[in-house]
């Protein structure tokens, strides 16, 4: 057994982050500014996005993405129940109304078709979800958006550097990348929010700060009114430079960071293949190029370990996991608030999932014998279990 804990992730750090991180502290300049511009920059150039915006998580570009289309009350916006409750916390904030949909059960995309059969007049958006580094099938849901007058915002948390066929993630429409310390690049904590639409970007940096028309950056540092007004009321959601000089040292490593995850992957499948208790995580069929964000598994009915036993039994043997997600109309607050959201199987998969989903550790500073401890690790839950059922049925 391992001696030392495996966490199922850790952000890899290097001493190149750590100098563009003192820099920024050395400065004179700590918050928004020239550092924020630079990650912009390099998020925009990267992904092909016409533009991207900055944010201090992706969970405020996505609020501010929510408030600049004005929605309400009365507005419904279709969303894959498996997500991060992010997306579905807000709509309830703002008071619209999350209409929850399916996805497949081994990519856990959702597909265009599942969000076509959700859209009514109220829908004001489709949020799909390129999870776990996987595009969804986007000519799809261009399709279906277009057709029926309704936004389509891609979260993107999970796909900073996914390819859909030749398209880069972000290089069209609008979506927002999280560099949260647990995503593939991290800002300690951040978010970019990217789209082709410049009025759109405008009112985004503006709702960011305050509903300024001018940040702080531009009164202090670049001779700016600072008289400057509010236009309409907004948030305090900018990312500091402290963070970002941190995202776009990261950004420059994000093709040896994926390089290395799907090494790791790649070993992963060839060592579990035959362990049929566990089934991972399918690719979808359309050519794409994956991120690797997360290793997901799923208990198959061959496992003599529930979800919960199995994390326990691997955290036992020094091994991390996680649950990316539970869906969320199964989260307590959604369980009261649309108890008849999971009725007659209509989220059987995104169910199915949520009982037996885990994520078992991925992330580039890893090697072949952490991927072995693991492995080992999952043969070793599973033998002792059996032992433990016949043991018991012996009794
Ligand atoms: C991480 C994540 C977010 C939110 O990102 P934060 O930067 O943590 O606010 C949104 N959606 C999904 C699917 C995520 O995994």
């Amino acid at each position: 057994m391992r001696s030392t804990f495996l966490p199922f992730c850790r952000p890899s750090i290097d001493d190149a982050d750590i100098a563009a991180v003192e820099a920024v502290l050395r400065s004179g300049w700590i918050t928004t500014g020239p550092k924020t511009a630079e990650l912009e920059e390099a998020v925009r150039l990267r992904t092909g996005a016409a533009h991207a915006v900055a944010f201090c998580n992706g969970t405020a570009a996505m609020h501010c993405l929510f408030l600049a289309a004005g929605l309400g009350p009365g507005d419904e916006v279709v969303t894959p129940s498996m997500t991060w409750v992010s997306t579905v916390n807000l709509l309830e904030l703002l008071g619209a109304t999350p209409v929850f949909v399916d996805v497949d059960r081994d990519t856990l995309l959702a597909s265009p078709e599942a969000m076509e059969a959700a859209i009514t007049p109220r829908t004001k958006a489709i949020v799909p979800v390129h999870y776990a580094g996987a595009p969804v099938d986007l000519d799809g849901f261009r399709r279906v958006a277009s057709k029926h007058g309704v936004a389509l915002w891609e979260d993107s948390a999970h796909a900073i550097g996914t390819r859909y066929r030749n398209e880069e993630i972000g290089a069209a429409g609008t979506g927002i990348f999280s560099l949260h310390p647990i995503k593939n690049v991290t800002s300690g904590e951040g978010g970019v929010f990217v789209t082709d639409d410049a009025e759109l970007a405008a009112r985004m940096r503006r709702l960011r700060f305050h509903g300024l028309g001018a940040d702080a950056h531009d009164r202090n540092q670049q001779g700016r009114s600072p008289q400057v007004e509010v236009v309409e009321p907004g948030l305090k959601y900018n990312l500091p430079d402290m963070n970002a000089a941190l995202g776009t040292s990261q950004m420059k490593k994000l093709d040896a960071f994926t390089a290395k995850r799907d090494e790791l992957v790649r070993l992963y499948r060839a060592r579990l293949a035959e362990v049929e208790e566990l089934s991972p995580l399918a690719d979808p069929a359309w050519p794409h190029h994956h991120a690797r964000h997360l290793m997901i598994v799923r208990q198959t009915d061959a496992s003599p370990l529930s979800r919960d036993a199995f994390m326990a039994a691997l955290k036992s043997r020094n091994i991390g996991t996680g649950i990316h997600f539970k869906g969320v109309h199964r989260h307590a607050y959604y369980r009261a608030k649309y108890p008849g959201a999971g009725a007659d199987g209509r989220l059987a998969h995104s169910d199915w999932n949520t009982d037996r989903l885990c994520s078992i550790p991925l992330f580039p500073d890893m090697n072949e014998s952490d991927v072995q401890d693991v492995v080992d690790a999952i043969k070793d839950s599973y033998s002792e279990a059996r032992t433990a059922v016949a043991t018991g049925a012996a009794s």
